[in-house]
């Protein structure tokens, strides 16, 4: 009888050490967050217990010299990326701590992989994988930054090493995070993707609110299968569950009873990026006033409904996703950026709690308040309608001169298919010169970003490329990627984050006494040009009266200017022009 006690017992013990708890529910008061030692201690301890089931893959490196760790679970113990493609499974791919300070999404997982593995849950032909911790470098400095926030108690930075913010990078890829984050990405080849954040702003009752891919910036095909079939699905488990969800709530005026905008993700945004690769997206806001365990719980349910909605629907996930791939393919015309539609909003039920201003304590002057012994539910303007603003027509390939290296690695990473000029070659192709741009006067995310820009296009400009140039043809599935990274005009093109800027300089000029007489002559032997300065003086008075200004003109219209002044060094090649490649 001992000996059986003693023996229950001991199975009772290796069933608890089996449970393999995180360090958020073992914390007595739920109110913690594994750092980055506890969380990497932690999955080894499954992939032992589990060894067929889950699997570690260590990628590149974050700024901070620490590789991304990617936490993959197979249920057919399957990790090949190809012979997963050929099996013809989903692949969900699920980041975590890009903000360290939002960190249900990190104890959430570790809760779910274990109980996915523990309880036989995984799905047949869905493989999911969680990027266990995306800012490692912030989140080993740790703290109390957000001081807004109702809990955990301690959490990391949302800078990292570089005192970037990770969810602004994906264009421009200053960190090393964001490197390793693209081999992720393409190396797995995700149907759909989530990122899990808390948010900051107004108080309302829900615990969980939802970014879903703008429906006007998602391919339409999945733009449809999104807004009618998955987000009402999962807006209806979360609700069964506990946790009624409403949109991202992003107030139109200063409290959300005068409505909310849809989040507009440009591509800078891990789901801006994601949906050029035509990636059905999420992004998960927890809301930041709710007690701590109450937003990892509801991180860990949302994220267990997306994976059995995707089993669910896994065989239509994979039809519309090669139907869009190859629809993105013969696209033709492509936003490049996006504008909010004020006239058109739907209604939405909103349970908020009652908004008012009192007296600051501090003082004195009005202070916002909102009144929790106050809820309401109410209906609110839900504005989700962005129209393009400007939209570029591809060309059937571009030209990328390899002296722009970082571009070259961007598109290597992003497996853009790209060929090499075999020879050195002048094309006749369209070009862009900058005719106008503004630059913020302070920098942005470690760039000075520029906006508003304006081109001048010309035609049929014989340009001379080198052997080893690159030719980027249109036919990809990429295509989002491509032409709204490399038309200048694009909100996140790479000309936007400043990648071309030594084009904007001119490197000549001349000495204008010098000149004078150069000119002169240059003149008699081109009566033509005369006649354009004549005509040009007529129509122009300050022309006229200005002695450096018609030296200037005929500086810019003879060939001793520098032609590749403002010259966006990226070619568009309009005709199938056979070209003798690589
Ligand atoms: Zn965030």
């Amino acid at each position: 009888m001992k000996k059986m006690l003693l023996l229950i017992g001991l199975s009772l013990f290796a069933g608890r050490l089996q449970a393999q708890l995180t360090p958020f529910e073992l914390s007595k008061d739920k109110n913690y967050t594994a750092t980055y030692a506890e969380v990497m201690a932690y999955y080894p301890k499954l992939v032992k217990q589990y060894p067929q089931q889950v699997k570690l893959f260590n990628y590149g490196s974050t700024d901070v010299g620490k590789p991304l760790t990617l936490v993959v679970v197979s249920k057919s113990g399957d990790f090949d990326p190809a012979k997963i493609k050929q099996q013809n499974k989903r692949v969900i791919l699920i980041n975590n701590g890009i903000h360290p300070g939002e960190p249900e999404g990190i104890d959430a997982s570790m809760m779910l992989v274990r109980d996915l593995l523990q309880k036989k849950k995984l799905p047949n032909d869905v493989l999911v994988c969680f990027i266990a911790l995306y800012n490692i470098d912030g989140s080993l400095n740790r703290g109390v930054s957000r001081i807004s926030q109702n809990g955990p108690r301690a959490y990391g930075f949302r800078g990292n090493y570089r005192n970037l913010d990770l969810n602004r990078d994906f264009i421009k890829a200053d960190s090393r995070n964001a490197l390793a984050f693209m081999q992720i990405l393409n190396t797995w080849q995700p149907d759909v993707f989530l990122d899990n954040h808390a948010s900051n702003g107004a108080d309302y009752q829900y615990v969980m609110t939802l970014i879903e891919t703008q429906k006007d910036k998602q391919q339409p095909l999945l733009a449809e299968y999104t807004a009618k079939t998955l987000s009402p699905e999962l807006y209806k488990r979360m609700a069964k569950s506990g946790y009624e969800m409403v949109p991202y709530v992003e107030s139109i005026k200063r409290t959300p009873d005068s409505g909310i905008v849809a989040f507009l993700e440009t591509p800078r945004f891990s789901t801006g990026y994601t949906v050029q690769h035509n990636i059905i997206s999420y992004v998960t806001e927890t809301h930041m006033l709710k007690p701590y365990d109450k937003k990892v719980y509801a991180t860990y349910d949302f994220m267990q409904h997306l994976i059995d909605v995707c089993q669910r629907d896994a065989r239509q996930i994979g039809e519309l996703k090669q139907r869009a791939d190859e629809q993105v393919k013969q696209q033709k015309t492509f936003a490049l950026n996006w504008d909010l539609d004020e006239q058109q909003f739907e209604m939405i039920s909103f349970k908020g709690y009652q908004a008012g201003y009192k007296p600051s304590d501090i003082s004195g002057f009005n202070r916002l308040y909102y009144d929790r012994s106050k809820p309401y539910t109410k209906e609110i303007k839900y504005y989700n309608t962005y129209k393009p603003t400007l939209t570029a027509d591809k060309p059937v390939a571009y030209i990328i001169p390899q002296a722009w290296g970082k571009i070259i690695d961007l598109f290597k990473l992003n497996k853009v298919a790209m060929r090499r000029l075999k020879h050195d070659t002048t094309l006749t192709l369209q070009t862009y010169y900058i005719a106008d741009y503004k630059t913020g006067a302070r920098p942005y995310e470690g760039h000075y970003l520029h906006n508003s820009v304006k081109l001048n296009t010309i035609n049929d400009n014989r340009v001379k490329f080198y052997e080893g140039d690159y030719v980027v043809y249109t036919n990809q599935a990429i295509n989002r990627y491509i032409v709204e990274t490399l038309e200048p005009q694009g909100v996140d093109s790479f000309f936007a984050w400043g990648f071309f800027d030594s084009m904007l300089n001119q490197k000549e000029h001349y000495s204008d006494y010098v000149f004078e007489d150069i000119a002169f002559d240059y003149l008699k032997k081109h009566p033509e040009l005369q006649k354009q300065l004549d005509d040009e003086k007529a129509k122009n008075p300050q022309l006229a009266q200005s002695g450096p200004a018609q030296l200037e003109y005929i500086y810019r219209n003879s060939p001793f200017y520098e032609n590749t002044y403002m010259r966006y060094p990226v070619g568009r090649l309009l005709t199938n022009t056979q070209l003798d490649l690589q």
